[in-house]
């Protein structure tokens, strides 16, 4: 029998769920232009919407919180949290940011120059926002393999060494000023890289004299794939692994909401001296001082510690087991997912869910918004809507993955709420027909997932056809 792993740690402190009834979700939907982003929390059941800034903390973290250092400049716990960066990920230099994005405006200002090319494992949709906007073009060089959802590969989030070839054939080493490398790939479903494939990466960008700088938001979600994965990496630590993955790249910028276990904050990190001091004098403009980058010190003392609590073997085997708990009941129920299951989240093929829709009828919004409404779920689009527009035609960006993310919060839920979250789709999934798309009534200029409005495509502005709908949870 396969013995089944519970949380490796107890529940000190609860928050009461609210538990709205159907026609109170509705609407709520109703009010939110049945974007799950707008929704109110205290509308939300269960919030899958995203696993970013959402972690519990530790009793050792809220502890820390009384002894954080606010001292302007040279605080104690900047300290505590540069040598944790150092030591857990190996990085000579460090820089604190508000979060994950600050981290990537400061490096996209001082290594992309216009007309540049910045190539990554899929794109990220801040990430890409901050390449653009200093005028480099993006180039995905991810596998084919990532953009099917049906494909089973162990490393989906590879770097296809053969596309990022040809680039540096076609436009030329100097017009590529780093490689971005996502471990894990977010938006292909958490899927993560090898240690060969990081290897390879970073041997040809070197040949070349090109940057790899990875983005290292769920870098310890990677180690443990490694560790279940690769050949030669079972018996090792994640802690270990996690640290010779960070040697194949010449730096990182890092959310500090992911993998270092807290609220809010980043950072920025590398080897380069030379980079380390120009980005130093833009933390000072953007975030902060370079002690404090747009953290309170107590922020700091707290990531310090979240950062050492993500390489627990224990802490990272329950996180990455709890996700794949929730994908196998639904693989077992024959929902379309993406296979194999990622370290964050589980993602709906909502195409396949929903094969009466056309992507422009925005299929994955309209399954998140029918989620929402069937159980008080939330959940995330990441599909044509994630993806914007074309810079240049003004077409949508039609991305072959058209999936509803149902990301899991780090040390939130228990195992009974992904029962839940389950039999819910389940139940959608029997009824999938009587769900209808969506039209967009409100476009925001940029991230527009954030902010776009809908309505549903059906003659009665029904979301779900009323007559097939069954009263779930009350
Ligand atoms: C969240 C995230 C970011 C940005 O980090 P923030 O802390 O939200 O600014 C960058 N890349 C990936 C893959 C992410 O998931």
């Amino acid at each position: 029998m396969a013995r089944r792993i519970a949380e490796p740690y107890k529940i000190k402190s609860v928050e009461t769920l609210s538990m709205l009834s159907y026609d109170e979700r509705k609407e709520s939907l109703n009010r939110a232009g049945y974007n799950t982003f707008l929704i109110d929390s205290a509308d939300v059941y269960i919030d899958l919407l995203t696993d970013s800034g959402t972690t519990a903390m530790s009793d050792e973290q809220w502890g820390a919180l009384m002894t954080g250092d606010e001292a302007y400049a040279g605080s104690k716990s900047w300290k505590r949290l540069e040598s944790a960066v150092r030591e857990v990920y190996g990085y000579q230099y460090v820089l604190p940011t508000h979060q994950g994005r600050g981290a990537e405006n400061i490096l996209s200002q001082l290594k992309i120059k216009q007309g540049d090319y910045v190539p990554g494992n899929m794109y990220f949709t801040t990430t890409r926002a901050h390449q653009e906007m200093n005028g480099a073009t993006f180039v995905d060089i991810i596998i084919d393999e990532a953009h099917d959802p049906a494909v089973d590969h162990p490393f989906k989030g590879n770097v296809d060494i053969g596309k990022l070839q040809s680039l540096i054939d076609k436009v030329g080493a100097d017009k590529i000023p780093y490689v971005c490398v996502a471990v894990t790939v977010n938006l292909a479903g958490g899927q993560p890289v090898s240690m060969e494939n990081l290897k390879e990466v970073y041997e040809l960008c070197k040949a070349h004299k090109i940057d790899v700088m990875f983005d290292a938001t769920r870098c310890v979600e990677n180690a443990y794939f490694i560790k279940e994965r690769e050949d030669g990496y079972e018996d090792r630590t994640v802690a270990s692994i996690l640290k010779e993955m960070m040697s194949y790249s010449d730096g990182c910028t890092m959310s500090g909401k992911k993998d270092c276990l807290v609220n809010i904050g980043g950072f920025l990190a590398m080897n380069d001296e030379e980079l380390y001091i120009r980005s130093r004098e833009l933390v000072v403009v953007y975030e902060g001082m370079p002690s404090y980058g747009g953290m309170a010190g107590r922020d700091m003392e707290a990531m310090a510690i979240g950062i050492r609590e993500a390489v627990d073997d224990h802490y990272i085997a329950h996180r990455i087991g709890q996700v794949r708990y929730l994908g196998q009941q639904l693989i077992d129920a024959n929902i379309p997912i993406v296979q194999p299951i990622g370290g964050h989240a589980v993602f709906l093929d909502a195409r396949a869910f929903l094969p009466h829709l056309q992507q422009e009828d925005f299929p994955a919004q309209a399954l998140a918004a029918a989620l929402y409404l069937d159980s008080g779920v939330r959940s995330m689009e990441r599909g044509i809507i994630s993806a914007g527009r074309n810079n240049e035609t003004g077409e949508h960006n039609k991305p072959n993955l058209e999936l509803v993310r149902l990301t899991i919060p780090r040390r939130v839920y228990t195992n009974n709420h992904m029962d839940v979250v389950a039999d819910s789709i389940i139940e959608l999934y029997e009824k999938r027909e009587t769900i209808c798309g969506l039209k967009m009534v409100y476009e925001p200029p940029t991230l527009r997932f954030f902010n776009a409005r809908f309505a549903p495509l059906s003659e009665n502005g029904e979301l779900i056809s009323e007559e097939n709908r069954k009263m779930t949870i009350n």
